[in-house]
């Protein structure tokens, strides 16, 4: 069953057309199921009513012509009540509704199950059969698991308008499909137009797109070379291992070599090739092709020979890519544009020339969505359904506010963004006037407005009118080297910043990989990584990056007026901080042995995960300040991982239970009279802003973009408003409620200019 399941599967994933997918499903579900008849009903919502979209032993010339009232007969029972019928005689069901057309008159037995992506209903599948017999349970289960999985095959032909072509007439001409408009989440807010530019992640077959090419003979050359590499890797590795390993075992090295043969998957690539494929192209199809082959074996042996293939394929694939990287050409208004965008990727792209971001994964608030804000380039996550393979080179328009991107966009919508990007312009040169004064209240309450800093250059910042660093994310630095950074090097890089913000804090965190974020040259594989070897744990077990990065902070401060604070991340423990405190103090102690002028640092901790709020007290005893991370502590209260969109609605930092943590922080910090702010997302956000400074929040550390609305918001509410707003939204039970409470009372004070922009 299981290998039907999965073949049916891959078989209408991997078709072309929308018609033809549907047309494939029917044919393949009656011939698994054996049964007579097999049809696919769609949605058309706008309508409520289910079309007869494909069909296997009924009437086809109805496919497309009949559609069903959402009320009417079974197949509308089964969409109405969104779960399975299994009827062994239809025609005696009160809802029973003959539609004489299609001649389903002499089928009894019935079995009908809704299809459902992100609970909706958007379309049915059904069975039927001549014999009065019900189907049986594993029968029911086999449909109810297929459509599960084709949900999102169907989701994705809403998004992308072919399911709405399905329903307008088949006699209709084509639509002309501009302005196709793809949904995801808004990393940054902001508009930006430009030219997509598709970025593929290191080796991975699956994200390798189909390309034509017409220069055939370049292209064999390219594949020649990188197959030849491989194979003198696999013959240095096989020499390697010559003395170690029995002959049967180094015989596996031959088979690979055979494996890479003109006669054997090298042949079959190159007539792809031959054909007017690129290498990269050809040679997906290839290795996919034999890997199915491999996996569809009896043998567990052979079928474990797929993992090989696939490895090959993976090595060929890695210096097929390596010769292309020094092409990739990056235009004027690039918008980087792929699977997986990653910050490395990010980071590959002249900062002036880089307009806007479209990620398949990701979501708000990973860290690519945080460095995109920092520098002020709108961004879009989670875009599911953007068919990223046949993007490159095409025009988009990157909405950030409403999480939307359009390819293809009309001279009209054009127009209309150019508008809307004129308007943000005029908000931000009204507000850049503010950068000379502080964060006060109306009626004097005091609020330090800092920024974080990733891979930004140091001046925005100050443009802006940061009043310090609260948070300087070091992992950047980090990322964009291809092996850890020297002391020197870090060195430098911090001093550059800590002069440029003489003599205002600087806060630096310790280096906070895992998680989302990897080093090339420090690759940690895990099941969970948000759960697992990440910041604080990674530095503790390697004290040498923890000492040459402190004794790099304590240099790069030496001689400055500045205050240099040292942040720990993902604290979960008392002991964390102790040792690290501990390792701080040596590398203080040695600095100073050797002669430099340094201060002792002010060490703080970062409330990150649930643990420390309920610690927070005592930790706020141990160190000198405290600082929410409020990213992860949302992820971690809730359980929701902040890059996966098909949670993203469920991550939301004004949860009132993380509210009420942030609150707790503040209690602990203010009793144990330890300063204490916060620099996750929530403090850029200006509902977020609004409600920690009534809680008492005295840093608000935030992206640089979002610098200048949130002091507009601050010098121009009273905190004794903000109080009285906060003692409400405490008393909130849902995240929706404190929205839109907030956003009323803003809008009701003259300050709503700030909230997100309502364009449509
Ligand atoms: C946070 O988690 O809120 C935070 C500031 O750190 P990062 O986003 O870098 O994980
Ligand atoms: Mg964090």
């Amino acid at each position: 069953m299981l290998n039907t399941l999965r073949s049916i599967v891959q078989d209408v994933a991997g078709a072309g057309s929308f018609r033809e997918q549907l047309d494939l499903l029917v044919h393949n579900v009656r011939v698994a199921l054996g049964t007579e008849v097999c049809s696919i009903y769609l949605m058309n919502r706008e309508q409520d009513q289910l079309l007869f979209a494909a069909n296997e032993g009924l009437n086809k010339d109805m496919i497309g012509q009949i559609s069903l009232a959402v009320t009417e007969g079974l197949v509308g029972l089964v969409a109405e009540r969104a779960e399975p019928i299994n009827l062994n005689n239809a025609t005696l069901h009160p809802r029973f509704h003959l539609v004489p057309e299609i001649g389903e008159e002499s089928f009894h037995a019935f079995l009908g199950v809704p299809v459902i992506d992100h609970r909706r209903v958007l379309g049915v599948l059904v069975v039927q059969q001549r014999e009065r017999r019900k189907f049986d349970e594993s029968e029911e289960a086999f449909l109810v698991t297929l459509s599960a999985q084709l949900a999102t095959v169907i989701g994705h032909a809403e998004a992308t308008g072919d399911m709405a072509q399905l329903f307008a007439q088949d006699s209709a001409p084509a639509l002309e499909r501009a302005d196709a408009v793809f949904r995801g989440v808004g990393g940054t807010p902001g508009i930006s137009m430009g030219t997509a530019v598709l970025v593929h992640p290191p080796a991975s077959l699956e994200a390798v797109t189909d390309k034509v090419i017409e220069d055939v003979s370049t292209e064999l050359m390219v594949l020649d070379r990188a197959i030849e590499s491989v194979r003198d890797d696999i013959r240095r590795i096989s020499e390697q291992f010559a003395a170690s390993l029995p002959p049967e075992e180094l015989a596996l090295f031959d088979v690979y070599l055979h494996m890479l043969d003109d006669n054997a998957l090298a042949g079959d690539i190159k007539d792809r090739v031959r054909k007017g494929s690129w290498a990269q192209g050809a040679l997906k199809q290839v290795i996919h092709e034999h890997v199915r082959r491999f996996e569809a074996m009896e043998d567990s042996y052979l079928r474990e020979r797929g993992a090989d293939v696939k490895d090959l394929g993976l090595r060929v694939l890695a210096y097929l890519q390596d010769l292309r990287a020094k092409k990739v050409h990056f235009p004027d208004d690039t918008i980087l544009v792929g699977d997986e965008v990653t910050p490395g990727m990010l980071a590959e792209v002249p900062a002036e020339k880089l307009r806007g971001i479209v990620s398949v994964r990701g979501s708000v608030n990973s860290h690519l969505a945080i460095l995109a804000q920092s520098l002020d380039i709108p961004a879009i996550m989670g875009a599911v359904d953007f068919p990223v393979a046949n993007i490159d080179n095409q025009p988009l328009i990157v909405d950030g506010f409403y999480g939307e991107v359009i390819c293809n966009p009309s001279p009209q919508t054009v127009e209309h963004y150019q508008t809307l990007m004129a308007g943000e312009r005029e908000l931000a040169e009204e507000l850049e006037e503010l950068k000379h004064f502080k964060g006060v209240t109306l009626d004097g309450w005091r609020v330090g407005l800092w920024v974080n800093i990733g891979l930004t250059g140091v001046g925005r910042s100050l443009d802006r009118g940061a009043e310090g660093i609260g948070l300087f994310r070091t992992e950047i630095p980090f990322m964009t080297k291809e092996r850890f950074p020297s002391e020197e090097e870090q060195r430098t890089i911090y001093r550059e910043h800590m002069e440029a913000f003489e003599p205002k804090p600087v806060t630096m965190r310790t280096l906070d990989v895992g998680g989302d974020k990897a080093l090339s040259y420090f690759p940690i594989a895990e099941e969970n990584p948000f759960l697992g070897w990440r910041g604080i744990r990674v530095t503790l077990d390697h004290p040498e990056i923890f000492l040459v990065q402190a004794r790099a902070m304590l240099r790069a401060n030496e001689g400055l007026q500045g205050d240099l604070r040292i942040m720990l991340p993902m604290i979960t423990s008392i002991t964390e901080v102790e040792e690290a405190m501990g390792l701080v103090e040596r590398a203080y102690q040695e600095v100073l042995e050797e002669g430099a002028n340094v201060k002792q640092p002010q060490i703080g901790v970062m409330i990150e995960v649930p643990a420390a709020v309920y610690q927070a007290r005592r930790l706020a005893g141990m160190v000198d300040f405290l600082a929410v991370g409020s990213n992860d502590l949302t992820q971690y209260m809730l359980a929701v991982d902040r890059n996966n969109p098909r949670v993203a609605e469920l991550y939301s930092d004004t949860h009132p239970a993380v509210l009420g943590a942030l609150r707790e922080v503040a209690k602990a910090a203010l009793a144990e009279n330890t300063q204490f702010g916060i620099c996750g997302e929530l403090a850029g956000n200006p509902i977020g802003a609004v409600l920690l400074m009534a809680m008492g929040y005295q840093v608000l550390s935030m992206n640089e973009t979002n610098l200048p609305k949130v002091k507009w918001l601050i010098r121009n509410i009273k905190r004794s408003d903000a109080r009285r707003m906060l003692a409400r939204v405490l008393r909130m039970d849902t995240a929706e409620e404190v929205q839109t409470f907030m956003h009323r009372q803003l809008h009701k004070a003259g300050l709503g200019r700030v909230l997100p922009s309502h364009h449509h």
